[in-house]
């Protein structure tokens, strides 16, 4: 079959490798239809390492995708509880859990300790033509839902999460750093949660257009004092909640300066030098209360519901889609973060 094979930074070839074997107990056959490119893939991409994760032979990457089942074998049960069948269309959650240790015991499969992850090495993920797939990491999506749209199941997921950990309540003031796709995600979720306002900073103009149209307040990061634009918004105050879905870098220090006293701060994005920096005072003074996301927990059923209902939009968040032989042209506009890039689909099928 095909894949896209990352070899070291900037270096993804699309060649033939072995194709899968049949499924075992509790899996599926999937073939592949589309795989979006996420700001953690850009990582591996650039750098041939995230956080400290490093790449040492060709990996498979791609964490964000769908397809359609292809074969099951015994007892294969879907993340809903149903029984998997053939010909179904379905989103995947690329972790893999263990289900036993104590983070899994007790809530927490995002912090499994024995988890697998599609596209992180050493495991191979999705920009390829067939996987294996454990059946409870399938969610059946509605047949004819555009697979670019499947693909952001996952970056919805995440958002969704996010916005659980920052508990959002009815009419709170809310800002989220970074306007990418989780950020984008992370407005549209903390406006059904219940958010008065959202202010939304970033620096890519057709982003904050974005996250205008889903009812934030566009703030740019280079034509204004953001703090002091969140600050003055809400007489001095601060916001209630500051989700920080950037690169972590300074928008950490600045999440917590934009935050009420007694407020809450979030931490979604991952930064590219593995370091987190705050000013101790700020943080302490106020008190915050400051959670860091990790992954998402059981929350595709919840995403889904959202989905079927039409109450995101997912649609407006694809910006740019190539064929999987052009792979490695996806991920080099989506690194050089090309005039109007949002989300960059691979398109499998
Ligand atoms: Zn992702
Ligand atoms: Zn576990």
């Amino acid at each position: 079959m095909r894949a896209a094979r990352l070899y070291g930074p900037a270096d993804m070839r699309v060649e033939d490798v072995p194709q899968p074997g049949s499924p075992g107990p509790g899996q599926a056959l999937l073939r592949v239809a589309a795989v979006g490119i996420c700001g953690s893939d850009l990582h591996t991409y650039e750098d041939g390492r995230i956080g400290d994760t490093v790449l040492k032979s060709p990996l498979i990457i791609g964490h964000e995708f769908g397809g359609v089942i292809e074969a099951v074998g015994p007892d294969a049960i879907d993340g809903e509880s149903r029984p998997l069948v053939v010909g179904t269309p379905v989103a995947v959650d690329p972790c893999q859990t263990c289900g036993h240790c104590r983070p899994c015991a007790e809530g927490h499969p995002n912090l499994c300790l024995h988890h697998r992850f599609c596209g992180l090495y050493p495991n191979d993920g999705a920009l390829c033509q067939w996987m294996i797939v454990p059946a409870r990491t399938c969610f059946s999506v509605p047949a004819g839902t555009d697979w670019g749209e499947v693909t952001l199941m996952e970056t919805l997921g995440v958002a969704m999460h996010a916005v659980d950990l920052a508990k959002i309540r009815v009419a709170d003031r809310v800002a989220v750093l970074g306007a990418g796709p989780v950020g984008l995600c992370i407005v549209q979720c903390a406006r059904l949660a219940g958010a008065s306002e959202v202010y939304v900073t970033d620096k890519l103009p057709w982003r904050l257009e974005l996250a205008k149209k889903f009812g934030g307040v566009p703030l740019h990061i280079e034509k204004c004092d953001t703090t002091r634009a969140v600050l003055d918004a809400t007489a001095g105050e601060g916001v209630d909640a500051v989700i920080e879905a950037a690169w972590a870098g300074p928008a950490v220090n600045q999440a917590a300066e934009m935050v009420r006293a007694g407020g809450r701060l979030t931490l979604v994005g991952i930064p590219g030098d593995d370091r987190l920096e705050m000013r101790h005072s700020l943080v302490r003074r106020k008190g915050l209360t400051i959670r860091v996301a990790r992954r998402m927990k059981h929350v595709y059923p919840r995403v889904l519901r959202l989905y079927r209902g039409g109450r995101v939009d997912l649609q407006s968040l694809i910006s740019h889609r190539f064929p999987l032989e052009q792979a490695a042209t996806a991920m080099a506009t989506n690194a050089r973060y090309e005039p109007g890039v949002v989300k960059v689909v691979v398109d499998v099928a």
